[in-house]
């Protein structure tokens, strides 16, 4: 079996890692990933510089989703796991001020009542109008897709939507909570009305049982030399266990042959492969695509993109009056961007304790400032995070990495928009699409999803064989 692996980014890699293990006493299958760009990893970029450690894309994964943190213990990398330093301290920047999230606060709902119940965030009657929650009788319809925004505030009001929901799912999902599918984005709070009817009830319910796990604090984990380093492993390992991979290559198009397999086009010319994995992002997987497979074209056009771009910022530590202890900050109002993370509180050896390491966030959904020119851009981001941190020293070092119409808005109607691109590949069953267009955008979806539809693209190009043999 010859399976072609398009795209060389996390999923991809992912792809190729499951492929090229032996299985069921069959050979492994041979694997060609092939990348467009000089170097692998896709988002996952991570740079060195000096004694600073700087992330492009993502920095960090949760880990109740097992896959990344799976792979990297398969790949030897699992002392290299590290979990947020100190204590979590993230605030919310609410009518000028930062205010600490309530502690217990979950991505949208508190698992414990007492902060939440005396937070400044929220006035008096948004915390009144949350309250009708326990009351209120079950709002969704069995099938029947709705917004996260209108969900929430029909359970708990406009005032959770805007403090609360909006800046912590928006910000990572890098779009806004009143277009986001509730079905494909957060499924598990159409199951705790189901299971609970009041989402308080249920989410301190989970509050008390997460209590008693030990180790359950932050979610989040990251690589000590950075997540560039799961991709440096990968790529190695693969290349020593013979998978070829191919850098500056694009796939220019695809075609099925009569046989089901997959021709495909280089530059070089054509080649035939068994099966193929498109784990290319979405613009490019829609594009190849469109002559094999057009309804799975059209639904995954369908599916809009949001542009994102990170500033890293890097201050001498005297700039500022007190030490940056915070984790970062969400915004909840009006501001040119969406939040920060301060990269060197949160994470161990980011940077030398002369230096404060700041990464900002400016989503397109902010308008014209994600579009600014790199000047503009800059020059907004740093005035504002100066002056929430009362900086008194500009930033030595500035790192614009712009990600433009990259990231799947998986919004109201996703899950129906993956059936259509599923019953369009039935008739294809060596083909498969993976990564984040369809089943999750955050880097351990994609390890899972990767590794998930390399296997199913072998089992389709196996059975189509010994069906037509
Ligand atoms: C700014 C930002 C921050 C993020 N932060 C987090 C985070 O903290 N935690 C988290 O879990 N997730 C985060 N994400 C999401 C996560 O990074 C991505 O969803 C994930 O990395 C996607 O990986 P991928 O391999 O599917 O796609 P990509 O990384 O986009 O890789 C696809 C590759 O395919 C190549 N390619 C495209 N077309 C062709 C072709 N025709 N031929 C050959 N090669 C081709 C591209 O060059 C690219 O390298 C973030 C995303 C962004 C943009």
């Amino acid at each position: 079996m010859r399976l072609l692996v398009v795209g060389g980014g996390i999923t991809g890699l992912a792809a190729a890692w499951e492929a090229s293990r032996p299985r069921d006493g069959a050979p492994p299958a041979q694997v060609v990933v092939v990348e467009s760009e000089a170097t692998l990893g896709g988002k996952l970029r991570t740079e060195q510089v000096d004694e600073l450690l700087i992330e492009h894309g993502p920095d960090s994964f949760v880990a109740y989703r097992p896959a990344a943190l799976q792979l990297i213990d398969e790949l030897g990398l699992g002392d290299d796991v590290i979990s947020v330093s100190g204590t979590r301290t993230v605030f919310l920047r609410s009518r000028g001020r930062l205010h600490p999230l309530p502690a217990g606060m979950g991505m949208v709902l508190p698992t414990k009542l007492w902060p939440f119940v005396t937070t400044p965030i929220l006035t008096p009657t948004d915390k009144l109008r949350a309250g009708w929650d326990l009351v209120l009788p079950r709002q969704l319809r069995e099938g029947k897709d709705v917004t996260i925004g209108s969900f929430l505030a029909a359970r708990l009001g406009k005032g959770i939507v805007r403090r609360f929901a909006d800046p912590m799912v928006g910000g990572i999902y890098g779009a806004s909570v009143d277009e986001l599918s509730l079905d494909a984005v957060l499924p598990s709070l159409r199951a705790d009305e189901k299971a609970h009817r009041s989402l308080m009830m249920a989410s301190l319910a989970a509050g008390r049982r997460k209590r008693n796990t030990p180790g359950a604090n932050s979610p989040f984990r990251t690589l000590r030399h950075g997540l560039g380093s799961l991709i440096d492993a990968l790529s190695e390992q693969l290349s020593r266990d013979g998978v070829e991979i191919r850098i500056g290559t694009t796939v220019q198009s695809l075609a099925a042959t009569a046989a089901g397999g997959v021709e495909a086009t280089f530059a070089a010319g054509p080649e035939s492969f068994d099966a193929v994995v498109l784990a290319c992002g979405l613009p490019a997987a829609a594009q190849l695509l469109g002559t094999a497979a057009p309804r799975a074209r059209a639904a995954l056009a369908d599916i809009p993109l949001a542009t994102s771009t990170v500033v890293n910022l890097v201050y001498p530590t005297d700039a500022f009056p007190d030490p940056v202890t915070t984790h970062g900050w969400l915004e909840a109002e009006a501001a040119p961007i969406s939040g920060v993370t301060v990269s060197s509180a949160k994470w161990a050896g980011r940077a030398p304790a002369t230096q404060v390491l700041i990464r900002a966030f400016v989503p397109g959904r902010l308008g014209a400032i994600a579009d600014a020119p790199d000047d503009e851009l800059v020059g907004a981001v740093t005035a504002h995070v100066s002056a929430v941190l009362k900086a008194t020293k500009p930033p030595q070092q500035v790192r614009v990495s712009r990600w433009p119409s990259v990231m799947p808005k998986y919004t109201v109607g996703h899950r129906d928009r993956v059936a259509t691109v599923e019953a369009a590949l039935a008739q294809l069953p060596a083909w498969r699409v993976a990564g984040s267009p369809l089943r999750g955008v955050g880097v351990p979806d994609c390890v899972a999803d990767g590794r998930r539809q390399a296997t199913l693209a072998l089992t389709g190009a196996l059975t189509r064989a010994e069906l037509g043999s």
